[in-house]
């Protein structure tokens, strides 16, 4: 029975969807499931991931890991995943843990597979298969000679069955060990606040250079709340200053992998593509015919987005009212 290390994530003292997925995944394959937690935010959720088949759950509340700093939750995961002698270490790939676990992994001289879309456990073998080129192609991965097993997982990835409720982690708390550190948080400032983070979101309208200007952001935010998903955005709008760059899809910005994305005035340059193509439905609309996303596109619309998203937003309103 291979031990599994979860790290987990958490938003409003909950667990997030890709952490969930993640245990999940852990789950079925047998293994024995420890979560992880770094930071005085995720204490609230911890027992939380028994209902997700974890058995104990780690965690360091110390405050200096209420905001991220590299080399301290470096040190503390490196201290958790030696204390609970995991094999297989699963982590979503959020902002935070792309960051983190390569870190983590140098400095444990481990194997780490990065922004994974497939995941197979038997035993302590792991296979992942990881996509390459902007989604061109796609690698699978196993490894050897890897004492621990790193493995990033995109989310909405993984299938994620009901909680067992009444189920708890032990909570085990652990101290954060001593680090050499050379860089300070001096201050985070925060993006878009009380939306659904785009990586996690099942439902995902975003706006390109067609939306002509911030102004108009406001019809896609309409549409997203009416079938209750969460605006993005191209680099071209990002860099422009319409939207921050947090919302920015692609390449350079967020991979998602949403049920739906809706993509209004998005030419779709490849590199907006590689952050974008694992969703399952795409809509496109573009006036241009020729548009390379509608190559890409499950359904596309010819059409002014300015015509077009008030009248999807009108029918769903119809719909699900
Ligand atoms: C190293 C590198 C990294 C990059 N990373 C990213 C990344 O992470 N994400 C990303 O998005 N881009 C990225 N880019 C930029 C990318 O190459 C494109 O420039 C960008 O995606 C274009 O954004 P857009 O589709 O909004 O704009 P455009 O390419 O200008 O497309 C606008 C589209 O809107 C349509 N349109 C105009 N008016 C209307 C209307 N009224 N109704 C309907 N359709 C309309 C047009 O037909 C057109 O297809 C990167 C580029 C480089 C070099």
């Amino acid at each position: 029975m291979a031990k599994i290390l979860v790290f987990c994530e958490t938003q409003n003292d909950q667990l997030k969807k890709g952490s969930v997925e993640l245990l999940c995944a852990a789950t079925k394959s047998q293994g024995e499931i420890t979560a992880l937690f770094l930071g005085p935010q995720g204490k609230a959720a911890a027992p939380l991931a028994g209902q997700f088949g974890a058995t104990s759950s780690l965690v360091c509340d110390d405050e200096k890991l209420s905001s991220y700093n590299p080399e301290l939750f470096c040190a503390a995961a490196s201290q958790a995943i030696r204390d609970s002698g995991a094999e297989i270490v699963l982590a979503s790939t959020s902002m935070l843990a792309r960051d983190l676990f390569p870190r983590v992994a140098a400095k444990l001289d481990c194997g780490l597979a990065s922004d994974c879309t497939q995941l197979e456990i038997s035993g302590n073998a792991v296979k992942a298969r990881r996509p390459l080129y902007s989604g061109k192609c796609s690698a699978e991965v196993e490894f050897i000679n890897s004492p621990v097993k790193f493995v990033l997982m995109r989310p909405n990835q993984l299938p994620v069955s009901d909680p067992q409720s009444g189920k708890s982690a032990e909570v085990k708390l652990f101290s954060l060990p001593p680090a050499d550190t050379k860089t300070t948080v001096e201050n985070v400032v925060q993006g878009a606040v009380g939306k659904i983070d785009l990586t996690e979101a099942d439902v995902i309208v975003s706006g390109g250079r067609g939306m002509k200007g911030p102004e108009h952001f406001k019809m896609l935010e309409d549409l997203a709340a009416t079938i209750g998903g969460t605006v993005g955005a191209s680099r071209a709008v990002a860099d422009a200053g319409w939207v921050p760059h947090s919302m920015q899809v692609g390449q350079t910005g967020k991979t998602v992998a949403p049920s739906l994305y809706i993509a209004a005035g998005i030419s779709g340059a490849i590199q907006h593509l590689a952050g974008m193509s694992g969703s399952k439905v795409i809509v496109a609309i573009n006036k241009d015919p020729e548009a390379p996303i509608f190559q890409r596109s499950t359904y596309g619309v010819v059409g002014d987005l300015f015509e077009v998203v008030p009248k999807l937003t009108e029918e769903f309103k119809n719909i699900l009212k």
